[in-house]
């Protein structure tokens, strides 16, 4: 589905990824784990267009979607949940929810999209009419990604979902990731500093150093591996 080549990108003359390639099968979980500055989120941030690499190629689909505005991106179906969810917190959490459906037009389905996402959230239902801002930590998260799947993404890129988030909501958020893979069949690309939880989820992952990936395995073998045991899992 998704097949990164050679991907270089630069923040002025600072390399950020160098030369990484990466695949995605559909109906996958993948995800990308590393330590803080490794370029996980310049990963995600290159793949939807907000910043463009500066060499190889990423297609989507069989498409090459290298160079393509992010807004194109998202037409084409990858929808991105950003670090520190950045919903709108002036708006309520229904007008939220809405934004995420402007490029579409199938209105029945919106409807059971917005039934199935309250079914997942029911917390979101009880305040769809409060403002996004004063929703907890938690709670924020799950409407950034109900905004996202109210765009209904083929490949849905999460970028540090259990930032800042108490163990127990962030094993819920984590719970809810896998439901929508297997239920809405969307391939997810997750990007998490938590190794441990994200690995166990995860059909396979890929490690990433000081911008360069560095190993690529099965999330189980990954979790078996002593290096990653070692330099991620604190053990
Ligand atoms: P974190 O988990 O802290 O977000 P990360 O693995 O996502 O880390 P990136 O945020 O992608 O890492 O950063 C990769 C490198 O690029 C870091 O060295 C960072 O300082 C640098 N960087 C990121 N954004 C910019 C920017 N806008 N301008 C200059 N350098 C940047």
């Amino acid at each position: 589905m998704l097949k990164i080549r050679n991907v270089q990108t630069y923040y002025g003359n600072i390399q950020a990824l160098k030369n990484i390639s990466m695949d995605v099968q559909e109906g996958e979980i993948i995800t990308l784990i590393g330590a803080n500055g490794a370029g996980k989120s310049t990963t995600l941030m290159t793949l939807c267009g907000v910043v463009p690499a500066t060499s190889g190629t990423i297609e989507f689909q069989g498409r090459n979607i290298t160079g393509m505005p992010a807004d194109q991106i998202a037409a084409l179906g990858i929808s991105q949940v950003p670090e520190g969810r950045r919903i709108f917190p002036y708006l309520t959490v229904m007008e939220n929810l809405d934004m995420g459906t402007f490029l579409r037009k199938d209105k029945d389905q919106i409807k059971q999209d917005l039934k199935n996402v309250f079914q997942m959230f029911p917390i979101l239902a009880d305040r769809r009419n409060q403002q996004g801002g004063t929703l907890s930590g938690g709670e924020q998260q799950m409407l950034a990604i109900s905004r996202a799947i109210m765009s209904k993404p083929k490949l849905l890129l999460l970028d540090e979902p259990s930032l800042g988030l108490a163990p127990i909501i962030t094993k819920r958020i984590f719970n809810i990731i896998k439901k929508i893979n297997q239920e809405y069949k969307t391939t997810i690309f997750l990007v998490e500093q938590n190794a441990n939880l994200a690995l166990k989820l995860a059909d396979r992952g890929y490690v990433m150093e000081i911008g360069a990936i560095t190993m690529t395995d099965t999330g189980e073998n990954l979790l078996a591996s002593e290096a990653v045991k070692k330099a991620y899992l604190g053990m």
